[in-house]
């Protein structure tokens, strides 16, 4: 039996996004684009699929864009609010803890002449809203948040942030990064403030490949690819209708369980910390706040790889740090206030409501093993 608790890297994808997927391929393969009836069954694909997108985020169809996944939905919204309205304003803030595709996207405009103002957690680990206030000032086009960190599940405090930057600086563009937020945590377009907001479809039980971003109407964005008129022209390109309709699918299938799904993963963290806490030279990192989808933990004195790979060899699978560094330290953890000895150790745990409690047995036995049979680095 397979123990997945990597869900904040990737989810399986679920029966109706595959079965979406395929309709698409194997009967609804139109381009949009085509005026005859082929053309028109699959724009109703990419219809539906934007319909149900929109009403899971509380917003209207005509505010989401299709994009190729969340990094792209982060380019997009950086690079196109920068290039829109950062003329004369080049000030962008920003929280030091951002995925990477955020991160460096604002590097890239660094060179372009944009001042890139991080703001960092507190010597306590936890984010002020006001530290983001502070450093918000006339010259500010952009604040860009994430809603939960993908390496440790970390709330950051977006809708107190955006709410009041709105107040200030109603001119202030607020993107968030809402990858590891959609369908697992509760919220709302109108409650966050955000004018953009960047998600993605294998995150949530849909397929590689396919993600979206919120652009509230009347926020305008410059291209970054230039083309045909899809998507408003603003995302030009022929649209992947099977990615799309099984995003749309997936979502459907998710939304409506996303309370329960909290509640039911909400106690599978619990029962995980109950079960782990008596084991001795393990540290766990039970943030207050933070995501139930993420716990890390630290096996002190084990490097996280090698615990990680003599796990997998039990079918455990889960990650060390971000699955996007590749075992390359981000430095968010260390951000967050994190020693070199428990970043060099650490462990990410992530569910999903198929998780189950003969996984988490399982890792606790897989992770009891591994302290009697490595050796200590
Ligand atoms: N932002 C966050 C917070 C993420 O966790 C990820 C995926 N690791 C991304 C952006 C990028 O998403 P995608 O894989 O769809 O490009």
């Amino acid at each position: 039996m397979e123990h997945y608790l990597d869900n904040a890297a990737t989810t399986k994808p679920c029966e109706a996004a595959k079965r979406a997927m395929i309709r698409c391929v194997e009967e609804n393969y139109g381009n949009p684009s085509s005026l005859h009836r082929k053309g028109l069954d699959a724009q109703h694909e990419v219809d539906n699929a934007r319909r149900i997108i929109a009403k899971a985020l509380g917003c209207k169809p005509q505010e989401i864009l299709f994009t190729s996944g969340a990094t792209e939905s982060n380019n997009l919204a950086l690079r196109g609010t920068a290039a829109r309205y950062g003329k004369w304003r080049k000030k962008i803030v920003v929280s030091g803890v951002e995925h990477a595709s955020v991160k460096q996207t604002l590097r890239y405009l660094r060179t372009e002449g944009f001042d890139i103002t991080e703001v960092m957690p507190r010597t306590d680990g936890l984010f002020y809203a006001e530290d983001f206030l502070n450093v918000v000032d006339k010259n500010t086009c952009l604040v860009s948040i994430m809603l939960v960190n993908n390496e440790n599940g970390y709330r950051l405090p977006v809708e107190q942030v955006f709410r009041s930057v709105k107040r200030s600086f109603p001119d202030v563009i607020t993107h968030c990064d809402g990858v590891q937020g959609f369908l697992k945590i509760p919220f709302r377009v109108r409650t966050l403030q955000a004018d953009l907001i960047s998600i993605s479809g294998h995150k949530v039980h849909g397929i590689k490949g396919v993600g979206a971003l919120y652009q509230k109407q009347g926020v305008l964005l410059n291209p970054i690819l230039f083309g045909g008129h899809q998507e408003n022209g603003v995302r030009p390109g022929t649209e992947s209708v099977p990615l799309i309709a099984s995003f749309g699918a997936a979502v459907e299938t998710l939304f409506p369980t996303l309370d329960d799904r909290f509640a039911y993963v909400s106690d599978l963290k619990k029962h995980l910390i109950a079960l782990l806490q008596s084991m001795r030279e393990l540290e766990i990192q039970d943030i207050p706040g933070a995501s139930p989808y993420v716990l890390n933990i630290s096996l002190l004195g084990y490097r996280s790889e090698t615990v990680m790979h003599f796990l997998e060899k039990r079918d455990i699978f889960l990650s060390s740090g971000s699955a996007c560094s590749k075992g390359a330290s981000s430095g968010v953890l260390e951000a967050f206030g994190a020693n070199d000895v428990q970043v060099d150790s650490m462990l990410r745990i992530s569910f999903s409501s198929e998780n189950q409690e003969e996984d988490l047995l399982a890792l606790r036995q897989g992770l009891e093993e591994a302290q009697h049979t490595l050796l200590h680095k």
